[in-house]
Formats: structure tokens, sequence, C-alpha cells
């Protein structure tokens, strides 16, 4: 059995009975069959499809708001927004798609020469609980629009997002089979991925599951992309707007709770601004006001689950005991913190060595790590094991073309949020993973890329 908790008030919503082997095997069987007509269809019969997925996922997107809200706390204008950038990528890759997936001419030596994209089968999709229907949409709409059938294995504490997700496309007019939900916890991922009829395997997630389904993947041959997590750098330099830098980057730390792959986990900031730059944090800071995340006041709700909480508290304490500095969000080493509701910390003086430096920090804590200049700043952010998505705030455009070059990490932003967008491949290096999301990148993942050389 499985239960969602409204994190906010820790109020039981709904269990789930885990879905027994006969219901997996029905479910795989279902899948091999869907695959045979769907992808034997033209793409642009597929887009259609999903553009009627985009039609109902907007007319629908209260509901879907309100239930990711109850299952995992964010607020209902980010869940709003994020179904509503579900909709959006549906008519991104409707209208694109044909363009990315048609046949390239290759001139060779041959009469005629060309790549075909050709869809693999049934995608198993692990997924986690921070954006329930943006994480699986990132995968599925491409992956079936490519000629794929989908397998979702979401995280266990939003069983009812995996349900609604499977909903939309069966109400949209998908035929069976073509993306179903398995109710099962990781412990079933195993068998599952080394089924003949299952043929490759995305997760988005921690480094430890991304470890163990890659290694499962790669023991099968089969093919894996995986979106893990990351410790990306904000860096701030001597000249840079910093009002708007201080702004961005405590939005990019605090939204969803600070529950994001790609949020500011460490603010990098050259020495000479530190203090001033510190203030506008502060204050920042200090607007966010927190609570009901259905209350349209609220700006910051609570954390997804118990575990998380502690961690985050756990990881702050660690980092004070080793000689951060707690500026806000408690007194000593006590936290404000009630269940999940965990109000934003901020930590000065953290260095390596410490675990907000060292570790991904999944919650509201925000770190200050002093650079003595550009060269230090680059260094500090790149001494991660982790290389996501990092920003860098100047307002020398020359500097930041060559700066961006030297930054370890899957994008690089400047002067503005980093942030998932349908239209650019999302993705990392180092552990924060390998493959990539979204664009004309992200749909060819999971296609046979298929050369055909006629004589
Ligand atoms: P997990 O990585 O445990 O969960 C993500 C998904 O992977 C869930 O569907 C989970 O299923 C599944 N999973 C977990 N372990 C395995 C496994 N061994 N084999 C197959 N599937 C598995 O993340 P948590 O929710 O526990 O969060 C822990 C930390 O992970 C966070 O603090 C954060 O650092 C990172 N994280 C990163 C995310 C990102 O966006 N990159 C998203 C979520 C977490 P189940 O729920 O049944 O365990």
């Amino acid at each position: 059995m499985f239960s969602s908790i409204n994190p906010y008030n820790q109020q039981k919503l709904k269990t789930y009975r885990a879905d027994s082997s006969q219901t997996i095997e029905r479910k795989l069987k279902q899948a091999d069959r869907a695959f045979a007509d769907w992808s034997a269809l033209s793409i642009r019969e597929r887009t259609d499809y999903l553009r009627k997925v985009g039609v109902y996922l907007s007319m629908h997107k209260q509901r879907y708001a309100e239930l990711m809200t109850a299952e995992m706390g964010k607020t209902l204008k980010e869940a709003v927004a994020e179904v509503e950038k579900c909709a959006a990528t549906c008519t991104y890759y409707a209208d694109h798609a044909e363009a990315f997936l048609a046949d390239q001419s290759i001139e060779t030596d041959a009469k005629h020469s060309f790549i075909t994209y050709q869809p693999l089968g049934p995608v198993l999709a692990i997924m986690p609980w921070n954006f329930p229907f943006w994480q699986v949409m990132r995968f599925a709409i491409p992956g079936l629009i490519a000629g794929n059938v989908g397998l979702l294995k979401h995280a266990s504490n939003v069983f009812g997002s995996a349900l609604a997700i499977e909903e939309i496309f069966r109400e949209s007019g998908l035929p069976e089979g073509v993306f179903s939900s398995l109710l099962v916890d990781s412990s079933a991922i195993e068998g599952t991925l080394k089924d003949r009829r299952v043929k490759a395997v995305t997760l988005t997630g921690s480094e430890r599951a991304g470890a163990s389904v890659a290694s499962i993947a790669g023991s099968q041959i089969k093919k894996s992309v995986l979106e893990l997590g990351g410790s990306d750098a904000l860096i701030v330099l001597a000249d840079a707007d910093l009002e708007k830098a201080a702004e961005i980057a405590v939005k990019s730390r605090m939204q969803n709770a600070g529950q994001s792959c790609i949020a500011a986990k460490r603010f990098i900031i050259e020495k000479s601004v530190k203090k001033q730059f510190t203030e506008l944090v502060i204050n920042q800071i200090s607007k966010i006001k927190q609570g009901d995340p259905t209350d349209e006041t609220t700006t910051m709700g609570p954390m997804a689950r118990l575990n998380l909480a502690d961690d985050i508290e756990r990881q702050a304490r660690e980092s004070i005991a080793k000689g951060a500095k707690l500026v806000a969000g408690g007194k000593g080493t006590g936290f404000q913190r009630s269940g999940c509701n965990v109000a934003p910390i901020l930590l000065d003086k953290v260095k390596p060595g410490m675990a907000a430096f060292d570790e991904e920090t999944f919650g509201p804590l925000a770190v200050l790590i002093e650079a003595k200049d550009e060269a230090d700043a680059i260094r500090l952010a790149n001494q991660s094991n982790f290389g996501l998505g990092s920003a860098l705030w100047t307002q020398d455009l020359d500097k930041a073309d060559r700066l961006v070059r030297q930054i370890q990490a899957g994008s690089v932003f400047v002067n503005g949020l980093m942030r998932s967008d349908a239209r650019v491949p999302f993705g990392g290096i180092k552990t924060s993973g390998f493959g990539r999301e979204l664009s004309e990148v992200g749909i060819k993942e999971f296609v046979n890329v298929k050369t055909v050389w006629i004589e």
C-alpha cells in the first residue's frame, strides 16, 4: 500500500494498492502491443494526438494543479504554471517534431544515403515528486511523438499525479497502452527494466537511484538517460546588477520550497560586493510569505516529505558545526520549522568541506560563499561533483562569453533565471547525469539513428 500525505498538514489524502505481478505483466503486454500500432502512425498523426493532450491539460489545469499542491505542497500558483508549461510543450513539439525527425540526406559516394530516426519501443520513465507533471511530460511528450510508448514509475508519494497523467493521455484519445503508470516501488524496477519488452529507461532523481538504474540498464545493454541532482553555482561578479541578481538568486533558490535540481544552491560572490549582495539577499528572503500553499498570497509552501525536511536541517546543522554562520531562518542551530514547513535558511561563510557546499541541498537553504576574484569564483563553482545548471551575473558580456566556457555544467544562464525550456537541451555532466531532455536533442535520445546507404 502507498499513501499520499498532504505535507502542509500531514493529513492522509489517499492510499493506493501496489500493482500485482499480474497487473505489471498486463501493462507490459499492452505497451508492447500498443507500440506496434503507435509507431506505425506518421509523425503528423502522433503530433495531432499530442496537440489534444495540450488542450486537455489547459482545460483541466486547475484540477491537476490542486492535486499536485495537495500531494507535494507546491503553491497553487506554481502548480498552475507547471500544468501550463506542459501544455505549451505539447504545442511546441507538435509544431516542430516533424522537422526534428525528418530524414536527413547525407552526401556520400552512394546513390542515396540518409539518416532516418525510428522509435525504440516501450521506455520506462522513473520520475520524482518535485515537479510531478513537468518531469513526466518533459520525457513523455517528445518520447511519444517520436513513436515510443511510455511506462511511468512515479515517486511513491505522488501516485495521484501518476494516475492523473495516465488519465490525461487516455481522455485525449491516445490508444490504450501508449502511456501507463505502474504503481510499484523501486524494488520492482529491476525485473521491469530487465524485461525484454522494455527497451530503454530515463530517470530523474537522486544519484543513488540513478546509479542503480543505470547499472541495471547497462547489464542489459539498454539505453539510459539520467537527470540527477545539482549543486549549482550562481556566480555574482563585482560588476553585476546586484539588485536583480539578488532577486533572481532568491527566486531560483526558494521556488518550489527549494526542491529543484537546477535551483541556485551555492551563491558565489566576489569579495568586493559580498556585503552589499548579502543585505539584498536578506531583504529578498524577508519578502517570502510561507504558509498554506493553496492560499493565493503564499509564496512558499512546505517541503514534500518529513525526511526531506530532516535532511535539510541536518545539512544546515552540520555546516554550522564546521563554521558556517546562520543569518536567517533560526537561531544557533534551532531552525524555524513545523513539520514539513521549513522557513528559508540563509548561511554565510560556507566553504568546501561543509555539507551545504559538498552535497545537493534540496530545500529552502541558501548559502553565501566568498570568492577572492573572478578566477576564484570559477574555481569554487567547479569544485563540485555536480554540473547541471549554473548562473553567472556580470554586465560585461565579453567576459561572460569567456567564462561560460570555463564553467562545468550542462547549462549556464547569464543575467537570468536558470530554467528548463522546451526549446533548449536540458541535462548535466559529472554526477548530475548524462543525456539530454527537451529540444531537438532530447527527442533524439530515444530513437534508432538509422543509416541507410543505397548503391
Ligand atoms: P529518489 O531518487 O529516491 O526518487 C526519485 C525516483 O526514483 C522515485 O520514483 C523513486 O521511487 C525512484 N527510485 C528510488 N530509488 C530507486 C532505485 N534504487 N531503483 C529505481 N528507482 C528508484 O529521490 P528522493 O525522493 O528520495 O529524494 C532524495 C534526494 O534526491 C533529494 O533530496 C534530492 O537531492 C534528489 N532528488 C533530485 C531530483 C531532481 O530533480 N534531480 C528529484 C528528486 C530528488 P520511490 O518514490 O518509490 O522511492
